[in-house]
């Protein structure tokens, strides 16, 4: 019997909208589950990724526990996919790039409207944040990018079976897109 593929799937600084994307594959998930296995992924809530042929990773990179995330995803991936505009290019949550780090944890926790008990969340269990939001190409290197937000779930399935069949992934045209 031939060994299944292993994927692996994360969200770093992302909403979980590119993880939507790709459970809309709808009943094609049987059809890839007969050829291939979840590694670590919200599909499985294995907490570590282990070694694998493909590694999915939604969301640009935030804070220090994305930045170890992300390094072991590298080291125990054969094929790294930055998938979506933040991972890509750190999309909506890199809006906080024009301004400090020290401005926006004001903004949000001290001065912003609303604000009851003002206070910068401290605990010590709390990741470090970076001073900015990186795409995950600044951090390590990355094999494919899958554009959108979030890719359709068509955009996902050519580009997986693709791989999954040994082929280099070309995406359509109508497949293709950025927003
Ligand atoms: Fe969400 Fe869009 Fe970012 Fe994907 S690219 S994680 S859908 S905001």
């Amino acid at each position: 019997m031939t060994a299944k593929i292993s994927i692996a799937t994360t969200s770093l600084a992302g909403c979980f909208g590119c993880h939507m994307s790709l459970l809309d594959i709808d009943e094609r998930i049987t059809g890839l589950a007969e050829v291939a296995v979840f590694d670590r992924s919200p599909l499985t809530d294995i907490k570590n990724c282990h070694h694998s042929d493909i590694g999915l990773i939604e969301g640009g990179v935030c804070n220090a526990e994305n930045v170890h995330v992300l390094r072991e995803f590298r080291k125990n991936c054969k094929t790294l996919i930055a998938v979506g505009a933040c991972a890509i290019n750190g999309g909506l949550p890199a809006l906080r790039n024009k301004i400090s780090l020290k401005e926006c944890l004001e903004e949000s926790y001290i001065d912003g409207l609303g604000v009851v008990n003002p206070q910068i969340p401290n605990d010590p269990e709390l990741p470090l944040l970076l001073d900015k939001v990186y795409p995950v190409h600044e951090i390590v290197k990355v094999d494919y990018s899958l554009p959108g937000c979030p890719p359709s779930a068509d955009a996902i399935w050519t580009f997986i079976t693709d791989l999954l069949a040994g082929r280099e992934p070309t995406l359509p045209g109508e497949l293709m897109h950025y927003d």
